[in-house]
């Protein structure tokens, strides 16, 4: 595969970063992950508008302008096979000696490949996944998209264990999100999902899936859940740009509603199907 380091594209086994790189040693850098339909980056300038906000939460400023990244992912995406992709990029404070204290006048390291956006496999849609719910070990900014990730993986990790797909995330009693995803919950035919503060990555998914609710009337409630209450829900989901939007049909153990993909998701999803290709804005 074509990645691009810093400045230049050339072959995945000829790109190196340097041992003292910052995003290595202190994972000192944000990323974005960028879903390709069609060859066509999906909702592009809300991705690199969330990368700022992540760079400006970590006080980085954007080696780039939307431009210059409009013009680099569209040949990384020249350079890839595939006619769906999923662009990594990320950005970390550069390369200096190991000190705590952010380095001064260090170009950033930016680094950025291509995979192939599977499609879902089709039992997640007509089966639905499992999901545990496991306390939100996180930090206090989980507004930024920080290639720091560790709690994340240990969560994930512990699902997989479990033999679930997903953890959904309990801080102070209630639901903030997936370990790599958003959440929602669907309680009498409305849909209930974290507001977007601290607690929340603002996902792009998340917000598509807003706009396609709205289009339906489906009524929705920015509004937090607990944990008590999750266990009552008739319907719970998750989206994320490489998973789309999938019913959990089983918490815990136990079946969530009728232990199918409930009728509020169908809706929705079968609107995402429909308009993911000409909802690119
Ligand atoms: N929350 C977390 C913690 C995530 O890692 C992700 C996926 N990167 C999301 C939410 C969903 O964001 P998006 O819809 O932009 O992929």
């Amino acid at each position: 595969a074509t990645v691009f380091l810093n400045d230049t594209f050339l072959p995945a086994e000829q790109a190196k970063v340097s041992v003292y790189d910052r995003g290595f040693l202190f994972g000192d850098g944000v990323y974005e992950v960028i879903p390709v339909y069609g060859r066509q980056p999906f909702r592009l300038k809300a991705h690199l508008s969330r990368l700022q906000n992540s760079l400006d939460g970590i006080h980085l400023s954007n080696p780039f302008d939307d431009a210059h990244w409009t013009q680099l992912i569209t040949q990384l995406i020249e350079h890839n096979e595939g006619e769906n992709q999923a662009v990594y990029l990320q950005v970390t404070r550069g390369v200096a000696p190991r000190e705590h204290v952010f380095p001064q006048g260090v170009k950033p390291t930016v680094f950025m490949m291509s995979n192939p956006l599977n499609a879902v496999p089709s039992l997640y849609k007509t089966q639905g996944i499992k999901a545990i719910t496991v306390d939100d070990i996180r930090w206090q900014r989980c507004d930024i998209k920080a290639i720091a990730l560790l709690p994340n993986t240990m969560l994930r990790q512990q699902a997989h264990e479990q033999g679930a797909g997903e953890a959904i995330l309990i801080r102070d009693g209630v639901m903030t999100e997936g370990s790599a995803s958003n959440s929602y919950a669907v309680f009498d035919g409305v849909i209930y999902t974290a507001a977007k503060d601290n607690t929340v990555l603002s996902g792009i998914t998340r917000d598509f899936v807003l706009e396609l609710a709205a289009m339906t009337g489906i009524p929705v409630r920015e509004e937090s859940v607990t944990a008590d209450r999750l266990t009552q829900a008739d319907e719970i989901w998750i989206s994320s740009s490489t998973r789309e939007l999938l019913p959990v049909t089983t918490l815990d153990d136990k079946p969530v509603g009728q232990g199918l993909p409930g009728p509020i998701w169908q809706t929705v999803n079968e609107l995402y199907q429909r308009h993911k290709l000409e909802m690119n804005v």
